[in-house]
């Protein structure tokens, strides 16, 4: 059987932005290691859409990923494969498949969409397939069945994620990834260390695919995966994409310290959720190299909080910067504007305890009730969205989707626009530490005398605390 598997683009006004197709690599080692040999990856942003038509017709099987912003150039892939090879079974994956299997399969060039996670599923689909056997008995997978649909019931997740083989990464460019993650010129990776998130933000569609069942892969798995990337890549810096790195204090310290254990001397950054963070934390993390962490603040209103479903107090936000302050990562605060209940008067608050939080860097985006997120029954019962409506048209940092309970789209907009000014700074500062504060500090430190080190050393502090900057609120 031959298998094509494709990340199609996701936003019409960005369509060179991409992630790394971890999830395929993980398909296509799956695939491999069950004895499909004949996989390959095709990335839309970086190919023509008829010649990824091409292969996906030349092939079995095309198995189409896809986030909802992915969805529309994923289907434009589907037409032109299916018109080439109308034996060609295709097969839809992913968030948005999962979030609205009934309207996906309305597209007749869709054969079947494969629910929530991939790996078992799609080898049952191409095993039964491949042996002409009946579908009715693969679970996980919706099919058009006469003239309904018909959904066969789910598969259980697996169960030890240490056994799925690491992501085919000789799939895909790895280089050109690695190239446009870089920062600082460290060579940068992104790695899955844990699938599922427990938490319950009602702007997140996570749990559509993983469920909230949280499952770590060991430390010693995920090292092992880094080190081999080390070798074969020469990767200097980390970034995790799980949900939710810091799930367990236990699970975070033993991969903190097993990681100084290994001598690997790479530095990495991940998701934080404040409930799950103390200083403890924070310093065996530093310690190991962690350098930066992202920590999702969304609103500095007790209610919006309440109403997001975030499972966080104001308290404890601020207690996560204040404990993982002085250490050597970098602090990112990600908010958010337009939950139904927003107002000036809450949007006001977030600034306020943006200020009180001090990050390193701040942005700011648009509430957006994606299909698989608990808000989006609500926008699309209230007629804001639609199963069919166009996702890659959207750019959650700047499309309104829809207006508060206090503020028209019109209102919404301009707020935001507003705040992302203010926020400014930040990106000064961010752009400024990175690369021309270093530069010039090394210059100096080039061009001083060892005696006149002490003298420098004391006008740094100085500078460095004259550049604190906090946003206008
Ligand atoms: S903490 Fe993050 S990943 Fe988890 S549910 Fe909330 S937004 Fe989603």
């Amino acid at each position: 059987m031959k298998i094509t598997l494709v990340q199609p683009k996701a936003y019409r006004h960005n369509p060179s932005f991409v992630w790394e197709p971890l999830n395929l690599g993980y398909l296509a080692s799956f695939l491999k290691a069950n004895g499909f040999s004949d996989v390959s990856i095709r990335i839309s942003a970086f190919e023509d859409a008829d010649a990824i038509a091409m292969a996906c017709a030349e092939s079995d099987i095309a198995g189409i990923t896809g986030t909802s912003p992915m969805f529309s150039d994923g289907m434009n892939i589907a037409r032109k494969a299916k018109r080439h090879n109308p034996n060609l079974k295709i097969v839809f994956g992913g968030t948005h498949a999962t979030a609205c299997t009934e309207s996906v399969l309305l597209n007749d060039e869709v054969d079947f969409v494969v629910r929530n996670e991939g790996e078992l599923t799609l080898l049952d689909l191409v095993r039964t397939l491949e042996g002409n056997g009946d579908v009715k008995n693969v679970l996980g997978i919706s099919y058009r069945d006469g003239s309904g649909i018909r959904s066969n019931p789910p598969r259980p997740l697996v169960k030890n994620t240490d056994e799925l083989p690491p992501p085919d990464r000789k799939l895909f460019d790895q280089e050109k990834f690695i190239r446009t993650s870089s920062q600082a010129g460290k060579r940068t990776i992104w790695v899955l260390s844990s699938r599922g998130c427990p938490y319950r933000c009602t702007y997140c569609a996570s749990h559509t695919v993983w469920t909230r069942m949280w499952r770590p892969r060991s430390p010693e798995n995920v090292i092992k995966e880094i080190e081999e990337l080390v070798r074969d890549y020469g990767i200097e810096h980390v970034n995790f994409s799980d949900d939710t790195f810091t799930v367990t204090k236990e699970r975070t310290i033993e991969f903190s310290r097993k990681l100084k254990e290994s001598g690997l001397k790479i530095t990495w950054g991940c998701n934080v959720h404040v409930n799950t963070v103390d200083r403890e934390t924070f310093v065996e993390m530093a310690t190991a190299g962690c350098s930066e962490i992202w920590m999702g603040v969304e609103s500095g209103s007790p209610e919006i909080l309440k109403e997001l479903k975030k499972g966080s107090t104001i308290e404890q936000i601020a207690e996560a910067f204040r404990a993982s302050k002085g250490l050597t990562m970098k602090r990112h605060a990600y908010l958010m504007v337009g939950a139904p209940g927003e107002s000036r008067e809450s949007i006001v608050e977030t600034k306020k305890l943006l200020a009180r939080l001090e990050p390193d860097f701040a942005a700011v985006t648009v509430f957006t009730p994606y299909p698989g997120c608990e808000v989006y029954d609500y926008a699309k019962q209230k007629q804001f969205v639609s199963d069919n409506m166009d996702w890659s048209a959207i750019d959650l940092h700047q499309t309104v989707v829809m207006p508060t309970r206090y503020l028209t789209r019109e209102e919404l907009e301009e707020e935001h626009i507003r705040f992302v000014r203010e926020l400014e700074p930040y990106r000064r500062m961010l752009k400024f530490s990175v690369t021309d504060f270093l530069g010039r500090v090394a210059m100096r430190f080039w061009t001083t005398p060892p005696s006149g080190y002490g003298k420098l050393f004391k006008k740094f502090l100085s500078y460095v605390s004259a550049r604190r900057l906090k946003p206008r609120s």
